[in-house]
């Protein structure tokens, strides 16, 4: 199984992903993590990529295939793998259907969005924020302590939110996303491949739908 999972920030992909390497064996292969992965080990595409990093620049659509093509041949990827983060351009799209059909893997099998309502997103993100001492988190709306402003595990009083999930970051966030995905989602939509699953679904729930999906592809 070749995948191709989209979704933005705050979508629960990570958690997907994770549960498919689990109960699959389906390996998931983020851009950051292969790119790491390959400089560490030091081989010659590996050296070639980290080069490229260090001097701050971006790597190379055709190196980034290649690195692919290279880790998707260990054995760790022998059931199929799940691509997080690449592709994000018609241009990758193509050379990644390229390299796949020129190593006899055949395309692509499968590309499932999770498609998330972006103000609901934003609240669910924003509204987060964990106790100073302890780390129990906590919501806004969802999961206020049982006593306000107390904290149910460990009675402190102090509470912290992350920057990051402040909802000006989270929307920056979604729209570079939304930019960056854009192009490639009518790319798969043409070749029948682009399945949307509802991201705000339960985990499970999502898990399940995805389940469905991977059985009928
Ligand atoms: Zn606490």
């Amino acid at each position: 199984m070749k995948l191709v999972l989209l979704g933005p920030p705050g979508a629960g992909k990570g958690t997907q992903a994770k549960r498919l390497e689990e109960l699959r064996g389906l390996k998931q292969l983020s851009t950051g993590d292969m790119l790491r992965a390959a400089a560490a080990a030091g081989t010659p595409l590996g050296l070639q990529a980290k080069q490229v990093m260090e001097a701050g620049q971006l790597v190379r659509d055709d190196l980034m295939v290649a690195l692919i093509e290279e880790r998707i041949a260990q054995a760790d990827c022998a059931k199929g793998f799940i691509l997080d983060g690449f592709p994000r351009t018609v241009q990758q799209a193509e050379a990644l259907d390229a390299m796949l059909a020129a190593s006899g893997r055949g395309g692509i099998d499968l590309v499932i969005e999770l498609a998330v309502d972006e103000p609901a997103l934003i609240e669910r993100i924003a509204g987060r924020y964990s106790c100073a001492k302890c780390g129990a988190g906590y919501h806004d709306k969802f999961k206020q302590p049982k006593v306000p402003g107390v904290c149910d595990r460990c009675g402190s009083t102090e509470f912290v939110r992350r920057p990051d999930d402040r909802a000006e970051a989270v929307a920056v966030r979604l729209e570079a996303y939304r930019k960056q995905t854009a192009p490639i989602l009518p790319y798969y939509r043409a070749r029948g491949l682009l399945r949307s699953v509802d991201g705000m679904a339960p985990p499970e729930e999502v898990a399940a739908a995805i389940d469905k999906l991977l059985d009928e592809a």
